[in-house]
């Protein structure tokens, strides 16, 4: 046990998916040649004025609701002011001291499942900067910077949590189950990869026992949850020996390297004050309609974590069925239109294991393919009336990734019907007069032989045997049961 307890909070920025940026009509874009989509007000041309984009405001309103934020009935604008090339006005519009949503809390399940609940200090709107490339090289050491302002303006909303996570593994539970959140929502692509999620974790530890916290380090801009999770690790790490050997923590942003497991310190991190916030005076206060409001809260679709909790209190589900199955929206959909013919629980085995399984080939997910939901819940019912075996109804499954066809037309044109008892009890005979060995051993109570019989017929019959059937004439044949 260590002497020490991590505290751990984490700022997430979210670009969102509007249309067009924060405060100008430009699109937004990724992977447009650079500089391409810019105007007077994102380039922060003398006398220009911004224009807030209602669709942000709503989204941020979407994120607050669903984080269970209080949303404040005035929130304003502010400007954070910094100096650097990506900043072509010198301060970023951002909120300060009333952001659009206040706090809130959101609860995950960890893999164990017990809950991991988290405050939300905060979600505020802003603007992100433009991007920079280093040529030649990191940042330091490069040869030159060039800048691209088409990421410049566009909408972000910041959110917050208050310093309640204790370990880098929470860390990652909270923000996949947090990202999955906002992807149910539809307000961002979240791609960590593109940098449209972005997350900072703040790290501190204090002896056990203790309430105060300790000086934090602000770890940055991981693009990965595996990474930020091992990344969190070390620093912890890092702080107990320096503080076990009798040394201080200084408050600085540091950078964890993956490939060396190496945490190297960036620079000293400003205080809130160094940025000399003051209210922005070319925008109007942000003041949400309560009805509007409240439409939203009643708009809100089902979300991923109670989802997860009701399919397996409710649909008979298994925690891993449950969390497989809440991956995306699409899934979702897919799997509750089955769920809602036939055996959830039998639907959720074919859709997350034989039906991906089978797709990986063509590289689709369920909903682009050709099998309909309608499809897999008539299989599971074929299956449940003995009409196909197993083996069998894989095969029906590859024939309806091809042709779409229901599955019943599959049984008929590949001849993949269980045998009826009649058939299969010939079959049955000749097996068991050709193996004598295997028939002394169930007869000796060995029941395990059975598998060795069911796997005979199989092959005999291509896998038209219905195992249950095989087991049932093997007894008969053998034991006179
Ligand atoms: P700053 O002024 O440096 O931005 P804030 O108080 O605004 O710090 O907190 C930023 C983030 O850091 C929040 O997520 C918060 O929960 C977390 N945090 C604050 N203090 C600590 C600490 N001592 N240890 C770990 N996390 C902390
Ligand atoms: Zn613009
Ligand atoms: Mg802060």
């Amino acid at each position: 046990m260590s002497a020490y307890e991590p505290v751990i909070g984490v700022e997430i920025h979210v670009q969102l998916s509007t249309r067009t940026k924060m405060f100008c009509g430009c699109e937004l874009s990724f992977g447009d040649p650079p500089n391409t989509h810019t105007c007077p007000v994102c380039l922060a041309h003398p006398g220009v004025l911004p224009v807030v984009n209602e669709e942000a405001i709503r989204r941020a309103l979407v994120i607050g609701l669903a984080l269970g934020c209080e949303i404040a009935p005035r929130s304003i604008f502010h400007r954070k002011n910094y100096f650097y090339p990506d900043l072509p006005k010198a301060y970023q519009v951002s909120q300060f001291d009333i952001p659009i949503c206040g706090r809130g809390e959101f609860t995950a399940i960890r893999e164990d499942g017990s809950e991991l609940t988290v405050g939300i200090t905060r979600a505020h709107l802003e603007e992100d900067a433009a991007k920079l490339t280093h040529e030649g090289g990191r940042r330091a050491g490069a040869e030159g910077s060039v800048v691209d302002f088409n990421r410049g303006g566009t909408p972000l909303v910041e959110i917050v949590t208050e310093p309640d996570l204790r370990s880098g593994s929470d860390v990652a539970t909270f923000l996949r189950q947090l990202r999955q959140t906002l992807l149910f929502l539809g307000v961002s692509d979240c791609s960590m990869e593109e940098g449209s999620m972005r997350a900072d974790a703040n790290v501190s530890i204090r002896p056990v026992g203790s309430h105060e916290l300790g000086t934090k380090t602000e770890l940055k801009n991981m693009n990965s949850f595996r990474f930020l999770e091992r990344g969190i690790e070390a620093e912890i790490a890092r702080q107990e020996r320096i503080l076990s050997e009798g040394g201080r923590i200084s408050q600085e942003t540091v950078h964890y390297e993956p490939e060396t497991g190496h945490i190297t310190s960036l620079r000293s991190k400003e205080e809130s004050h160094d940025y000399r916030y003051f209210p922005e005076p070319d925008l109007v206060p942000v003041v949400p309609d309560p009805a509007w409001v409240e439409s939203l809260r009643a708009e809100q679709p089902e979300l991923p974590v109670p989802l997860r909790r009701r399919m397996v209190a409710e649909m008979g589900l298994s925690a891993e069925d449950a969390e497989v199955l809440t991956e995306s929206p699409e899934l979702v959909e897919y799997f509750m239109q089955a769920a809602a013919l036939a055996d959830p629980k039998a639907c959720a085995n074919w859709i997350r294991g034989e039906l991906r399984a089978q797709l990986r080939e063509t590289g689709e997910e369920p909903w682009q393919s050709k099998v309909t939901p309608a499809h897999v819940a008539a299989l599971v019912d074929l299956l449940a009336a003995g009409t196909v075996s197993v083996p069998a109804a894989k095969e029906v499954l590859a024939g309806m990734i091809q042709t779409g066809d229901q599955p019943a037309a599959v049984v008929e044109s590949k001849g993949l019907a269980a045998m009826d008892d009649g058939d299969l009890a010939a079959i049955i005979a000749e097996l068991v007069a050709a193996n004598p060995d295997q028939a002394q051993q169930l007869r000796d109570g060995k029941d395990k032989v059975l598998g060795f019989f069911v796997g005979q017929a199989m092959k005999q019959t291509g896998g038209r045997a219905n195992p249950q059937s095989v087991q049932k004439l093997v007894r008969e044949a053998v034991l006179g049961e």
